[in-house]
């Protein structure tokens, strides 16, 4: 790791220790991120960490923005999963694939937090099947476009002011180059959001369903290319996968941080509990599948900086680390005992955070199904 790196690293976890870990409770509890948040998030120039500096951003690689998502996820597994929703896949998509009046319009609003943004693709019948079953659907007309079609667990949703949305627009038959990405903002005309879902973690971070009806859009909102929406949608869910692996990474550091000086303090049997071998062991095992999420994470970060396009390796991360995150929040659990169980302590927020990265951004099973693929693909005997 470079130095720039780790300074950056210590610059954004002294902003998580100062404005982030202090919410964090009261952000599960009461389901609810303060809007305020965002904006501090905006001004310590968190936001925009790929974008390029002449757009306002801080122009620097896809692994800094994996550490800033480990370090705010580390004081906040809410707050790093809201952010890398937006600072990721909808931000770094937008800057992509928008064209400059629509990165002119929408990216100072994201950088500084003052837009929070989201992005639809999932939908009641459309989940690990995405590009198969879409069936929200937006006709050309004269003027634009109408959209019809009911989006599904979308994160920030019921938050946010600016949205990517995912469309069918040409019959499905035809194959892949029949999506298209629309750029749409909170008020549009036949677009509203649904309530807030009540969820198992990750609670602050608001998802809900997002329902057009006969909602139009109009042709300046196009993002990318009419009917080239799968290259948007493929081309963001490598960076989108890679990043989100910052949220494992950070909830098990704060599993670390909560059951190291555990072992010294809990006195069983007249000592510490990190006087007993098993408790020593089970410590062990979490900090070797820690490091070893993080290595992976990291090398694959830098790989993806100088080569993006290697589906299987960004897959293989989230898949590894996601599983790290759980068993850490489990194992803080079972280190801590009945305290551990208790809704009152942090070893249960941390599971129920944890969980979402085995299911988000394309499950676990999926994950393994791109790794196969690419690697059978790519050993398959010349015919
Ligand atoms: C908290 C939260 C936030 C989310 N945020 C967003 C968001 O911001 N934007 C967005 O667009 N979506 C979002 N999603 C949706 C998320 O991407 C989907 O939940 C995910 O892709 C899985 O789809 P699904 O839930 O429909 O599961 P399904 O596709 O119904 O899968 C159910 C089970 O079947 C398995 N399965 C499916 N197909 C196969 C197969 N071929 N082989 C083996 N097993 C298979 C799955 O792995 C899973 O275990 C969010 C979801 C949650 C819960």
């Amino acid at each position: 790791m470079d130095r720039t790196l780790e300074t950056f690293r210590l610059r954004v976890r002294e902003f998580a220790e100062a404005e982030v870990a202090p919410l964090a409770a009261q952000i599960d509890r009461d389901d609810e991120m303060p809007r305020d948040l965002w904006r501090k998030i905006g001004e310590a120039k968190l936001m925009g960490i790929t974008i390029p500096k002449p757009f306002g951003g801080e122009g620097m690689s896809y692994l800094a923005h994996v550490i800033a998502t480990e370090e705010l996820s580390r004081a906040s597994g809410t707050v790093g999963f809201a952010y890398a929703a937006h600072s990721n896949i909808c931000l770094d998509n937008l800057f992509k694939h928008g064209n400059e009046q629509q990165r002119k319009k929408y990216v100072p609003g994201l950088l500084s937090g003052e837009y929070i943004g989201a992005l639809a693709m999932s939908e009641p019948n459309a989940g690990s099947d995405v590009i198969g079953s879409m069936s929200c659907r937006a006709e050309k007309t004269d003027n634009g476009w109408i959209a019809n079609g009911t989006k599904k667990w979308i994160t920030n949703g019921p938050d946010a002011d600016v949205f990517i949305v995912y469309m069918r627009t040409a019959p499905a038959e035809q194959g892949s180059r029949t999506i298209t990405a629309f750029l749409l903002e909170k008020g549009a005309k036949g677009f509203r959001t649904g309530p807030k879902k009540d969820k198992l973690g990750m609670r602050g971070a608001g998802n809900c369903e997002l329902y057009f009806e006969n909602c139009e859009i109009p042709d300046s909102h196009v993002l990318g290319e009419i009917n080239r929406g799968v290259s948007v949608l493929m081309s963001g869910l490598d960076s989108e996968r890679l990043i989100l692996c910052g949220g494992p990474l950070g909830l098990m550091q704060a599993a670390l941080d909560l059951v190291t000086p555990y072992l010294h303090q809990r006195k069983q049997f007249g000592q510490p509990i990190g006087n007993f071998q098993m408790m020593q062991a089970k410590v062990a095992d979490m900090y070797t599948q820690f490091k070893a999420a993080q290595s992976l994470v990291y090398r694959v970060g830098e790989e993806f900086d100088n080569n993006p396009g290697r589906g299987r390796d960004a897959a293989a991360s989230c898949l590894f680390a996601s599983q790290a995150a759980t068993q850490l929040a489990l194992d803080a659990i079972q280190i801590m005992g009945g305290r551990g169980y208790m809704n009152e302590e942090l070893p249960g927020r941390l599971l129920r955070d944890a969980k979402i990265y085995e299911i988000g951004g394309g499950t676990n099973e999926i994950r393994r199904i791109i790794i196969a693929r690419e690697l059978l693909k790519a050993s398959k005997p010349a015919a």
